[in-house]
């Protein structure tokens, strides 16, 4: 069987996140006829939490997952051409680039949109990665249900610990926020919150140190928990453990071809999207790991399409004043 030729597009933008949805309704409507690749987790972190108060533009309290819905049917209602696949990999040597995926399409794009977001971050041990979908998690939206009338620790300090304990207390009987510090990092007023919750313990100078549990049946039965100072253990029994250390950004597939920091976010130019490809932008909590918001990366994607727009004018500009024959452009790539 033959490879179909890959597809061909003026703006492919990887990511669904607020970050891809925005800047494929700005694409869209500049008319650049944008492709989004969805990737593993269509729609992006905010399909795994639940109320949203602070995404402007909505007096009540919304929830995540509809806001993502919203955002992706508008995306597709100026324009955007949506695929369910995942990117496995890009050539960003030269333009247009080539997308390499999943599903063994190929895409060659003239601008490269990158909002690949960020994912969870792990403990690293091995006592985690054993009992991981057996009492470890680190999604209390997908995971608390089963939690109902249960004890549950909670591991970290900053908003998505504080809201996934909070979260896990409609659900659990006990819940257990362990922080390495003696201060959170989360909001005042989620940190307000936790504290009058009467379902809520907080243990501050403490790591866990390992996951306990059984393996017939495969689940965890508690945590031992380690005193940062002073170095003494103690258990503490559970039924579930709830891993929200933060993220880490989505960016393995540009290794090598992408400046990124020592956290492995993509570098791009102060002020903009542009990465130091020419034609390839950055949007979101791939380049971001300052304000990591819902609503930042949704202005980050805005400015991502703005300027692939601006870049492809002034190419099809820079074409019309010196126009090249058919076998100059083959021979560099160009269409
Ligand atoms: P975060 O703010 O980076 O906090 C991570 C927490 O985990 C910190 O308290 C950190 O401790 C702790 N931690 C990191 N590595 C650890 C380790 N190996 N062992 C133990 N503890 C560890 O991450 P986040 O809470 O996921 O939030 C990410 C971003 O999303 C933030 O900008 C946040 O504001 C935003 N967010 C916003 C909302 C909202 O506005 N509703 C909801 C969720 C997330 P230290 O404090 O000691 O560093």
């Amino acid at each position: 069987m033959s490879t179909p030729a890959p597809r061909t597009t003026r703006c492919l933008i990887v990511g669904s996140g607020p970050a891809g949805y925005t800047a494929a309704i700005y694409a869209a409507r500049a008319l650049l006829n944008p492709v989004l690749i969805a990737g593993i987790q269509p729609g992006g972190q905010l399909t795994i939490t639940t109320d949203v108060e602070n995404y402007p533009g909505f007096a009540d309290v919304i929830q995540g997952p509809w806001l993502m819905d919203q955002m992706r049917a508008q995306a597709e209602h100026v324009g955007t051409e949506l695929v369910n696949d995942i990117v496995l990999s890009v050539d960003l040597s030269k333009r247009p680039f080539l997308v390499n995926c999943d599903s063994g399409a190929e895409w060659l794009a003239e601008t490269l949109i990158i909002a690949t977001g960020a994912q969870a971050k792990w403990l690293g041990m091995d006592s985690e990665e054993r009992f991981k979908g057996f009492g470890v998690s680190a999604c209390a939206t997908c995971d608390g249900f089963f939690y109902r009338g249960k004890q549950v620790v909670v591991v970290g300090g900053g908003n998505t610990a504080v809201e996934e304990a909070l979260f896990l207390t409609n659900f659990a009987e006990k819940v257990t926020l362990v922080h390495r510090r003696d201060e959170l990092r989360a909001e005042r007023i989620l940190q307000e919150r936790l504290f009058a919750h009467p379902k809520v313990e907080v243990v501050w100078d403490h790591a866990i140190d390992e996951v306990k549990g059984e393996t017939d049946p495969m689940g965890v039965t508690g945590v031992r928990l380690k005193n940062v100072n002073t170095g003494e253990t103690r258990d503490v029994a559970c039924d579930g453990v709830f891993i929200a250390i933060g993220h880490a950004p989505a960016s393995e597939l540009f290794k090598g071809q992408l400046e990124m920091d020592g956290s492995g976010y993509l570098k791009v130019k102060a002020g903009t999207a542009a990465t130091a490809v020419e034609g390839v932008y950055a949007a979101g909590d791939v380049t971001d790991d300052v304000y990591r918001q819902a609503v930042t990366a949704a202005g980050m994607g805005c400015m991502a399409a703005l300027e692939a727009v601006r870049f492809l004018a002034e190419q099809d500009h820079a074409a019309a004043q010196h126009p090249i024959s058919h076998k100059e452009a083959e021979k560099i790539g160009a269409w």
